[in-house]
């Protein structure tokens, strides 16, 4: 998934958290070979070689982050949008960056209606409506991932973790000595400083930012979140942090919500019941959500 995997077990003996550990990072090597848009040879990359071609069955894990990609894209207009695969490969980001022409960008347009991708949950399909449109499920996958590893390490009877997909932390019990998990936001301008400092026991929480992935040409600054209406990086956003019941929700919403920017992104928090976010604006103005646990700085 291009990045780093950190997971964090309490267990009653190191052989028995070890053993969970290792169970754990094979789940993530697995859903990598699901999710991957790196490798060729992953389950993705043979579903995209069949766009405009039918349904395609696949596996479990593909069906149901398809649903849920496609959900979270309709819940939030469009900002959060599973189709941006061909914008993304044009942009090049990460391996090759390059600034794409008005033109090549206009070409792509017609390639990333969400509403491209057709899920049939029921016959275990997955439909790509048109030759070129690709999945990519870069904003999502981490969370879904950090997911699916909680649920594997609570059916081995641990009762108390993190799992940390890049940003995307799942948390789940206390640790052993009864405190809350603490969880560090990063300052999206100084990687040695945190912006905030959160106490979860059972929670997911999602960071989106600029500065996670991007390049420079001119002193600008493009980075890796793709706008849909415009196909260009968002700018509504510095950062955005997500806090959800669930890490593939607040991994879709962060994405979304970056696209969004504060003041809109913010309307739609708050007609969702257990969801909180923080965002940091291109000024570097901070805001949060109404039900937001704990500080809210003032500013970068
Ligand atoms: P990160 O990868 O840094 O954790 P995100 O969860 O915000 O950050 O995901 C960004 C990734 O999602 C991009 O690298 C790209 O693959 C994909 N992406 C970019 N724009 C969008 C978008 N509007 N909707 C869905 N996925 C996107
Ligand atoms: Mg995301």
């Amino acid at each position: 998934m291009g990045t780093t995997v950190e997971l964090t077990v309490a267990a009653a003996d190191r052989e028995a958290a070890e053993a969970a550990l290792t169970a754990g990072f094979a789940e993530v090597a697995r859903l990598e070979a699901v999710f991957s848009s790196y490798r060729t040879d992953s389950e993705l990359a043979a579903v995209n070689r069949r766009a405009g071609q039918g349904p395609v069955p696949a596996s479990a894990d593909f069906v149901a982050l398809s649903a849920r990609a496609l959900a979270v894209a309709r819940e939030t207009g469009g900002a959060f949008n599973p189709l941006m695969g061909p914008v993304i490969k044009l942009w090049g980001i990460p391996e090759a960056p390059r600034v794409p022409s008005d033109d090549e960008l206009a070409a792509l347009a017609p390639r990333v209606d969400p509403e491209g991708l057709v899920v049939d949950s029921a016959a275990g399909t997955v439909a790509l409506a048109r030759a070129g449109m690709a999945l990519g499920f870069g904003g999502i996958a981490k969370g879904y991932t950090a997911d699916r590893v909680t649920a594997l390490l609570k059916a081995r009877g641990i009762r108390a973790g993190i799992v940390a997909v890049a940003g995307d932390i799942r948390t789940f019990g206390r640790r052993p000595d009864g405190r809350p998990w603490r969880i560090g936001v990063r300052h999206p301008r100084d990687p040695e400083r945190s912006l905030v400092t959160l106490e979860l026991t059972d929670a997911a929480v999602s960071t989106s930012g600029d500065y996670e992935r991007y390049f420079e040409v001119d002193g600008r600054r493009y980075h890796h979140i793709l706008d849909p209406r415009t196909l260009r990086p968002a700018e509504g956003a510095v950062s955005v942090t997500v806090l959800a019941p669930d890490g593939t929700t607040a991994d879709g919403l962060s994405t979304a919500l970056f696209v969004m920017g504060a003041k809109a992104g913010r309307e739609a928090v708050e007609a969702r019941p257990g969801v909180e976010a923080l965002f940091v604006a291109p000024g570097g103005s901070v805001t949060a959500s109404s039900g937001w646990p704990g500080e809210v700085p003032a500013g970068l």
